[in-house]
């Protein structure tokens, strides 16, 4: 890859803040696994002049999350057991709320895309005979998980990393991409106006471009408590103010996580019966509050069990392994205390023995031959590396206790894209975790099958479209304009404190999300939390008043976090007003509701009851794009019914040869 610099633009002014013009064919915005790929798939299919800009190369919740065993999630190759495209997407099309079209492709291409990444060489585990074997994640009817270790992702990253130095791909690192460009008549993406982390002064880039592909992850930056590491905010919000559809925006998944290091404690972490404990800010008071909600001791054990295969919180397993979920979410939220998984002793600092099991817990054991007196042991018999991971950041399971929390780990929904990840703007696509391709339940490890399959798709279409692009008018006054219109009124001048009141309010706005609006929703609030979001929003630009690095990045970022805030709140208010029930991995609070289990604490009454709205996706986007306070407009279609082609190899192979034709491509074919 060459890498461009900010010397490589056309330097303008807008007042005194320099703004420098780039041009690129197609401009794809983060280095995610989700944005590497589609960077990638362009350059093989021989689109130039292609752009990969993001903030941090090395950022990104691809390259730095993983857990025990990172899934990717694809068509059976392996084994004995019948799959085929049909049964892979009627799993996927089963999470509900889910287009039927979406989860077709992403069954159909699943194969393609892992062997394409085995082929750049992510280590997918095959055996003597080549077979990808598969193994069971969660809401998988069969064993179609594959994985390549406790980093999958961060090797995805790398390997595409490795193939793309190898093309003309031009890197623009470390720029923040804040506002997106569009043609004033057509309403097509035009350009990305981009913050320039590098610069000593506070200066911007205008990448000048007839298609972008927005590969920004997930919006962590929304929740206080996440397992999104630290480096990944996400950027949702540029196309929602640029006037993007988003869908499901309400679905997410949410788990327990370790706080430092930020890591989901699921499978083997859960499997060897580690001892939850709660103590108060200090550590004192150590209590094996678990206890106190699932009385029986066998069934709390199989609870904590069965946490490792069923990670996510999730409403339909209470009671259940979720009851976990609520009594830390009641500890740490509710008590103020702090919640620890500790290795060192046995669930409530008793002995373990076989008969104090249920069959399933005690078989595991068995087969993993992992029995020994203590969690910690048992880790290193049953997952070694997933004691190790702790121990390379400083966390020796044997000798501390790890605290955890109750976290945001993966928006399901997000910005709505057609069966070619082209979203509701016309010249922009939107790949990986930034797109809202899953519904309310998903299989773990589709959010990586679903990015590579977007990154294929954009690119296929954009490559397709390659000799009218040219004719794209770019009209740099235009853009300009419009860059300079959003820079316009800045203050020059700081006032004393305004950093600090920023962080200050970044934290707020983070925890009151979290507290309020994450897995436990609270239907009394979240009317009055929008009103104050808005009124957040209202003042929120007098914060880029910050003449310095990285406060001015922090305060474009704070504008992002409340408009996602806003739409996540207005979501979830009309969600409500619609008759929508708890459901998915969000319980919704409301006093004089029903408890959603036996032994399930009074303080989680809640709103429970058939989810009528499964067959629907709900569909937000802003009234004016560009006010961040217009009227949202919302709306519910119904999902797009899941297709069941059966055509004749034959009309398929020449609908296929003219396709070929018209792209100039495949002439040995015709
Ligand atoms: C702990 C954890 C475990 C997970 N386990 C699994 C699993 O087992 N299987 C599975 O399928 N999924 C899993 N996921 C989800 C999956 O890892 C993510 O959905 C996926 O990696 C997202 O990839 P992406 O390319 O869309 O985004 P990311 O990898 O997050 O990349 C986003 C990129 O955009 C850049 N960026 C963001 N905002 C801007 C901006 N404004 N301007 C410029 N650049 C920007 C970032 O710096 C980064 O480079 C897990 C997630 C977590 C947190």
């Amino acid at each position: 890859m060459r890498h461009v610099t900010t010397h490589n633009g056309t330097l303008h002014f807008a007042g005194k803040i320099r703004i420098r013009t780039h041009t690129c064919h197609v401009a794809v915005v983060g280095s995610g696994a989700a944005g590497m790929a589609a960077a990638l798939r362009l350059a093989e299919r021989g689109v130039p002049d292609v752009m990969l800009l993001t903030e941090d190369l090395l950022a990104g919740t691809s390259r730095n999350t993983g857990s025990d065993k990172q899934t990717y999630y694809k068509l059976t190759l392996s084994g004995q057991e019948p799959d085929s495209v049909g049964r892979m997407a009627q799993t996927l099309f089963a999470g509900g709320s889910m287009d039927g079209d979406l989860a077709r492709i992403e069954a159909a291409l699943s194969a393609e895309c892992f062997y394409w990444l085995a082929e750049k060489g992510v280590p997918f585990p095959r055996n003597a005979y080549g077979e990808a074997v598969g193994y069971k994640t969660d809401h998988d009817p069969l064993s179609r998980a594959s994985s390549a270790g406790p980093l999958t992702s961060r090797l995805m990253v790398e390997h595409l990393q490795d193939a793309l130095d190898a093309t003309p791909v031009a890197l623009f690192d470390r720029q923040q991409a804040v506002k997106l460009l569009t043609d004033g008549r057509t309403g097509a993406v035009r350009g990305v106006l981009c913050l320039s982390l590098d610069d000593p002064q506070i200066a911007f880039n205008l990448i000048m471009c007839p298609a972008v592909v927005w590969a920004v992850g997930g919006p962590a930056l929304v929740y206080a408590d996440v397992v999104y590491p630290g480096s990944q905010l996400g950027g949702t919000a540029p196309a929602l103010e640029a006037g993007a559809a988003a869908v499901n925006l309400t679905e997410w998944q949410y788990g327990l996580a370790s706080v430092a290091p930020r890591w989901n404690v699921s499978g083997s972490y859960q499997q060897v019966l580690p001892s939850y404990v709660s103590t108060d800010p200090d550590g004192g008071d150590p209590r094996h509050f678990l206890a106190e909600g699932i009385l029986d001791r066998k069934e709390r054990l199989g609870a904590i069990f069965r946490k490792g295969y069923q990670w996510p919180f999730d409403v339909r397993k209470l009671p259940g392994s979720s009851l976990v979920d609520l009594l830390v979410y009641r500890e740490t939220a509710l008590r103020g205390r702090r919640v620890f998984l500790d290795f060192r002793q046995n669930p409530d600092g008793l002995a373990l023995d076989r008969a104090g099991l249920d069959a399933e817990t005690a078989d595991y054991l068995d087969r993993t031959h992992a029995w020994a007196p203590l969690p910690w042991q048992r880790l290193c018999k049953m997952n070694e590396p997933a004691y190790a991971f702790y121990l390379e950041h400083g966390v020796d399971l044997s000798r501390d206790r790890l605290e955890i929390r109750l976290s945001a780990q993966h928006h399901n929904g997000g910005l709505a894209v057609d069966a070619h990840w082209e979203t509701t703007l016309p010249g922009l696509f939107a790949v990986g975790e930034v797109s809202g391709t899953h519904g309310v339940y998903r299989p773990g490890g589709s959010a990586l099958n679903s990015g590579q399959i977007g990154a294929l798709r954009a690119a296929d279409a954009i490559a397709r479209r390659l000799p009218g692009h040219g004719d794209a008018a770019l009209d740099e006054a235009s853009l300009l304009a419009q860059a300079a219109d959003w820079l316009r009124d800045i203050p020059e001048t700081e006032p004393a404190e305004l950093e600090s009141e920023l962080l200050k309010g970044w934290n707020l706005a983070g925890e009151r999300m979290s507290r309020l609006a994450g897995p436990l929703r609270d239907t009394t609030r979240l009317q009055e939390m929008l009103g104050g979001v808005c009124r957040e929003i209202a003042s929120s630009r007098r914060f880029l008043a910050i003449q310095a690095l990285p406060g001015r990045a922090l305060a474009c970022r704070f504008r992002d976090m409340l408009l996602t805030q806003r739409f996540l709140l207005g979501a979830m208010c009309d969600y409500l007003d619609r008759g929508g029930v708890s459901r998915g991995s969000a319980l919704y609070l409301e006093p004089g509701g029903r408890l959603p289990g036996n032994n399930v604490p009074d303080v989680f009454r809640a709103r429970t009851g058939p989810d009528t709205l499964n067959d629907r996706v709900q569909r937000i986007r802003l009234e004016t794009p560009g006010d961040l306070l217009s009227p949202l407009q919302i709306d519910w279609r119904p999902v797009h019914p899941l297709p069941q082609p059966d055509e004749a190899f034959e009309v398929v192979w020449q609908a296929w040869r003219k396709d070929m034709a018209q792209r100039g491509r495949g002439k040995h074919e015709t």
